[in-house]
C-alpha cells in the first residue's frame, strides 16, 4: 500500500519511509491511496485481545514492514508500561461509554501512539537502511511533550528535544518534563506561551545552515506531531477494540451504528475515528467538541475555517490549537481525493488565515457535528459527573462529555476520555470546590475526595529529582538547540 500527499506534488511513498518523513515534501499529509480491505467480522473480533487488534490494524496500513518487524513494535508497545492489560478499558453509563485512553505512562492517549513511533521509526530507518540519528524537535503544550519523551526515552539512535512553554503546563506535566532521566532526553522551558514555543520550534525546522549542520554529524530530524501517519494508525486500533468489546458485552448487536464524541485539539484522534469508518467499524455521528478556541464548532457550523481569532490559554490545554493540522486528511477524503482543492484550501488558509468549503465537499461531512464547552463549563460538568455518577473526569474530557449533552447524542455513544484526571488534578479540585495544594499534596487531595487510588505512573514522581532547569527566551532557541544535541 503506498502513501500519497493530501497536496498532490509529492512522490507515492511506502508506509515506513511515509513514517521516516513525517510531512511529505510539498508540504501535505500523507494519505493511504486506498483504505485496507480488512471485512471485519466482529464476531471473531470481540474474543481478540487489544494487541491482536493492533496486529491486525498495523499490519494492514503499515504493509512493508515484516510479521515479525509488526509482533516485535506490538510488544514494545503494548506492555508492561501499561497498568491495565487489556490498554484501555471501558466505563459504562447507560448508552454512554466512556474509552478510557490514559493508562500508560503519562497518563494522557497520546501514549498509545507514542509507546508504538518510536519502535515504527527505528524499524523504518534500518528499511531503508539509514544509519543517521533521528533527532525528535517537538514543541508541547505538555502531553505531547512527556508522551513523546516517555516513548522515545532509552531509544537507541534517537535523541529527544522537548520545548515546552514556561506558561500554561499543569504541575505535574511539569514534574514529568522536568525529571525525565532517559539520557537522550533534552527539555528546555521557553518564557511566553505555546504558540510563541511553537513559532521558536518552526523556525529551527526550516533553517538550512543547522539542517546541514546535522547532516554532517549523520543526524536528521523527524516528527513525532499527530500529523505523522506512524501517529494515527494505532489510534485507529482503539476504536476497533471498544466497539468489539461492546458487542461482546451485548451493549449492541454486531453491525449496529454508535456515535463517537472526541475532544479535539490538532484532529488526529477524530480523525484515527473517522478512518476506523472507512475500514468498516459502524459509525452514525462523528461529534467534534472543542473548548473556548472554536474554530472547530464554526467550521463544521458554517463550512468556513477563520482562524483569525486570539489564541485562548483555557484549563483543557491540550486541545488549545487555532489550526487543526489533521483537518486536511478528512477534507482530502470529502472532496473525493482532489488535492487540487485542497492545495486552494490551504493556500487560503496561509495567506489569509481563511478557507471556505465548497458545497460538495461540505455535503460529504454530514456525520459530523461540533459543539464547545466553556472553562466554566468544563469545570461545571466534572462536578456534575462526580456528582451524579461517582465518576472523575479530567478537563479534556469534559469537554467531550458537556458537547454529547447539549447537542442530545441519542443511541450508543463512544466518547474518548484523553486523559486522567489525576493529570489535571488542580483543574479538578477546583471544579469539586476544593482549594487545590501543589505538587503531591494535589495528588492526595484527589484520591480523598473521590475515593480512588493515585495511579502507580505518578504515585513517586515529586520525589524524583529535578534534572532539567533550563529556561531561555525564545531567541536563544537555535543556540540552546545546538548546545544541546551537536
Ligand atoms: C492531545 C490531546 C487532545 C487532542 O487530541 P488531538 O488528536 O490533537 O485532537 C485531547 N485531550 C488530551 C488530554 C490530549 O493530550
Amino acid at each position: 500500500m503506498k502513501y500519497i500527499s493530501t497536496r498532490g506534488q509529492a512522490p507515492a511513498v511506502t508506509a515506513s519511509q511515509a513514517i521516516l518523513n513525517g510531512i511529505a515534501p510539498d508540504g501535505g499529509l500523507y494519505v493511504p491511496e486506498h483504505w485496507p480491505n480488512l471485512a471485519l467480522d466482529w464476531s471473531t473480533l470481540r474474543t481478540q485481545t487489544y494487541s491482536d487488534l493492533a496486529t491486525l490494524i498495523f499490519d494492514a496500513f503499515f504493509d512493508d514492514f515484516s510479521v515479525s518487524e509488526i509482533d516485535h513494535i506490538i510488544n514494545k508497545a503494548y506492555g508492561e508500561q501499561w497498568t491495565t492489560e487489556d490498554i484501555v478499558s471501558l466505563h459504562n453509563e447507560d448508552d454512554l461509554t466512556y474509552i478510557e485512553l490514559f493508562h500508560g505512562p503519562t497518563l494522557a492517549f497520546k501514549d498509545i501512539a507514542l509507546q508504538a513511533l518510536p519502535h515504527l521509526m527505528t524499524a523504518a530507518a534500518k528499511k531503508q537502511a539509514i544509519n543517521d540519528k533521528i533527532v525528535i524537535l517537538t514543541a508541547t503544550s505538555g502531553d505531547t511533550g512527556t508522551a513523546a519523551m516517555s516513548g522515545f526515552g532509552h531509544v537507541d539512535q534517537t535523541e529527544i528535544v522537548v520545548f515546552y512553554p514556561e506558561e500554561g503546563v499543569s504541575d505535574i506535566q511539569k514534574q514529568q518534563m522536568q525529571s525525565e532521566a532517559a539520557e537522550n532526553a533534552h527539555v528546555i522551558a521557553i518564557t511566553g506561551n505555546f504558540d510563541d514555543a511553537q513559532k521558536a520550534v518552526k523556525t529551527l525546522l526550516s533553517d538550512k545552515a543547522l539542517a546541514h549542520d546535522l547532516d554532517a554529524k549523520n543526524m536528521r530530524f523527524s516528527s513525532a506531531n499527530s500529523i505523522n501517519i506512524g501517529r494515527l494508525v494505532p489510534q485507529i486500533v482503539y476504536y476497533i477494540y471498544a466497539y468489539a468489546q461492546l458487542v461482546k458485552s451485548e451493549r449492541i448487536k454486531p453491525g449496529e451504528e454508535i456515535n463517537i464524541v472526541v475532544p479535539t485539539g490538532n484532529f488526529g484522534n477524530v480523525l484515527a475515528a473517522y478512518y476506523a469508518s472507512q475500514i468498516g467499524l459502524p459509525v452514525k455521528q462523528f461529534v467534534v467538541a472543542s473548548n473556548e478556541n472554536n474554530v472547530l464548532t464554526d467550521f463544521f457550523t458554517t463550512g468556513k475555517y477563520n482562524s483569525k481569532r486570539d489564541f485562548k490559554v483555557t484549563n483543557a490545554p491540550a486541545m488549545d490549537i487555532l489550526v487543526s493540522s489533521n483537518l486536511e486528511r478528512l477534507l482530502y477524503f470529502a472532496s473525493g481525493q482532489n488535492s487540487t482543492e485542497i492545495r486552494e484550501y490551504m493556500t487560503s488558509l496561509a495567506e489569509k488565515g481563511e478557507y471556505v468549503l465548497k458545497t460538495d465537499t461540505r455535503d460529504k461531512l454530514n456525520k459530523f457535528t461540533a459543539g464547545f464547552a466553556s472553562q466554566e463549563q468544563v469545570l461545571q460538568t466534572i462536578k456534575h459527573s462526580r456528582d451524579t455518577t461517582d465518576y472523575t473526569i479530567d478537563p479534556h474530557t469534559a469537554v467531550g462529555r458537556y458537547v454529547y449533552e447539549k447537542i442530545a447524542v441519542s443511541g450508543p455513544t463512544l466518547i474518548a476520555a484523553t486523559a486522567s484526571p489525576y493529570k489535571f488534578s488542580q483543574t479538578v479540585l477546583q471544579a469539586l470546590n476544593i482549594s487545590p495544594k501543589s505538587g503531591h499534596d494535589a495528588l492526595e487531595q484527589l484520591a480523598e475526595a473521590t475515593s480512588t487510588a493515585i495511579p502507580n505512573q505518578i504515585s513517586e514522581l515529586f520525589d524524583k529529582p529535578v534534572l532539567h532547569k533550563q529556561l531561555i527566551d525564545a531567541k536563544q532557541i537555535l543556540t540552546t538547540l545546538r548546545h544541546e544535541i551537536l
